[in-house]
């Protein structure tokens, strides 16, 4: 062959990049390796000792892992990933993947969705669930503090077979929240059915998660049993002091319930503390009631748990604890909340508050996160106080796998990878692996860690210089590309036994 010739059949290969001199560790748990990694368009073609080709884009690796992607479990990026398209916090805790229509809400109907993150171009690759409240409110409209008729769960029923038909991992419920909340478990058994009979799962912010979380797990597994279909409990978490300690527990109804075909799996976000609206503290939502609110501060461990992450009426009490704004009015933690409820029900302060409780015990959280059946995830939102944001991956990494050993980091990196992506039925993604999609985190273990705190929530976490999603630098020596290559990720295939 002639120089000339040759030329032109190195001008027709697509350019690689090739990562140099890592450790491996590959998503399925296997044991770090060292090992090149070559990237050509959107794909992983080659592990192993590699050689650098002539104009091959080359990046050192050296004392770095590399590894999958990781995949948030649990995200609640909707909505202003349309208007911040390069997910900046997303990116640096390694995350490529967000899942996406969680607790019961998503974007409907959701191949008109899916459309919009296409044809706006993302940094991160979405998948989404198709949420029950969504559905119930297309159906019910306003007249929804009731069960469902007979015809109106029918409608539900084609309207989920829809989505499910058109991507959707399967289906999401809020059962905290509303629409949810007025829904039956029969409801949710007919609804599961037709998500199990399209190869899709049942995931849920279940209806309790404190002194009855017994309780609503229990549920849960009905609805997976009765529905044919596997499932997951979002964000599992033991909220209240009066059922902390009851994770084994937990953990041995899950193993029980494998041994009986039902498959439950969870994910978990690694603080002790969650958040969400001060109205969750009462459960009958009677919030004229003094004893149900001093019931529930005791539950969640006192005054001084509960930090106002956000409050439109009155700013000044934005950041601090009830405890301190008690010492700053002389009002008592009590009064202070009702007022919270009252001025936030006016129409100009909805949506105006928003709480971060400390209310899990730091033992309960630990079995949670070394549980192989459980995977991560952040749960968070932008600009709330939760730190979860932009801290949950790399807190696993440097916290709980680093500084406590409490898992290897090879489980870890499955748990963040491989093992959802098998459990949400994502093809091709999740491991480093020739003809997988080249998602690819590249991190040093030994530094590796969240710096984000509920007074710096969006504080990047360190040693999390490199990112690829889709075979393109997101993140690249630190520094952000605004590269946009993200893709809508459909359910792919039926989703049997997840492997653990
Ligand atoms: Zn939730």
């Amino acid at each position: 062959m002639g120089p000339i010739f040759l030329s032109i059949l190195m001008l027709a290969a697509k350019p690689t990049t090739l990562i140099q001199g890592g450790s491996v560790i590959d998503g399925t748990g296997a044991p770090r390796r060292l090992a090149d990694v070559r990237i050509e368009g959107d794909k992983i073609i080659a592990v192993g000792h590699l050689k650098p080709k002539r104009g091959e884009n080359v990046i050192s690796a050296k004392g770095m892992v590399v590894a999958p992607g990781f995949i948030d479990a649990h995200s609640h990026v909707d909505g202003w990933l349309l208007q911040d398209p390069t997910a900046e916090s997303q990116i640096r805790q390694g995350i490529t993947t967000s899942v996406i229509g969680q607790d019961g809400g998503s974007g409907f109907p959701i191949k008109q969705m899916f459309n919009r993150y296409t044809a706006k171009h993302v940094a991160l690759n979405i998948a989404s669930y198709a949420g029950h409240g969504t559905i119930r409110a297309q159906v019910m409209g306003k007249d929804y503090k009731r069960p469902t008729t007979p015809a109106e769960l029918k409608k539900m029923e084609t309207l989920l077979a829809t989505e499910v038909h058109n991507g959707a991992l399967g289906l999401s419920s809020g059962l905290e929240y509303e629409p949810g909340r007025f829904s039956t478990t029969s409801e949710l058994v007919a609804l599961g059915k037709v998500a199990g009979a399209h190869g899709g799962i049942y995931i849920s912010h279940m209806r309790n998660e404190d002194n009855d979380v017994l309780k609503a797990i229990d549920e849960l597994f009905i609805i997976a049993r009765e529905g044919h279909l596997s499932a997951q409990v979002s964000h599992i978490k033991i909220g209240s002091a009066r059922v902390w300690g009851k994770a084994p527990e937990i953990l041995s109804k899950m193993e029980a319930a494998q041994k009986q075909g039902i498959y439950i799996t969870a994910d978990v976000y690694p603080y002790t503390y969650w958040q969400s609206t001060i109205r969750v503290l009462i459960e009958t939502q009677d919030y004229g009631d003094r004893k149900q609110w001093e019931q529930g501060l005791k539950d969640i461990g006192g005054p001084s748990h509960v930090l106002l992450g956000e409050y439109k009426p009155n700013p000044d009490w934005k950041g601090k604890t009830l405890a301190e704004i008690a010492d700053m009015t002389g009002k008592d933690a009590v009064t202070i909340c009702q007022e919270v409820v009252t001025e936030t029900s006016k129409p100009e302060f909805k949506n105006g508050e928003e709480v971060v409780v400390s209310a899990m015990s730091e033992d309960d959280l630990a079995k949670f996160i070394a549980s192989p059946r459980i995977m991560f995830c952040t749960d968070g939102q932008r600009g709330g106080a939760h730190p979860r944001y932009a801290g949950s991956f790399p807190r696993i990494l440097g916290l709980y796998v680093r500084q406590k050993h409490l898992i290897s980091l090879e489980e870890a990196i499955r748990k963040m990878s491989g093992f959802p992506a098998h459990r949400l039925g994502f093809s091709h993604r999740g491991e480093i692996k020739p003809g997988y999609k080249a998602d690819i985190v590249v991190f040093d273990p030994s530094t590796v860690i969240d710096t984000a705190t509920t007074k710096q929530p969006e504080a990047p976490p360190i040693g999390i210089p490199t990112v690829f999603i889709n075979g393109e630098a997101v993140l690249l020596n630190g520094k952000k590309t605004g590269k946009t290559p993200g893709q809508v990720i459909l359910r792919s295939k039926r989703l049997g036994k997840p492997a653990y």
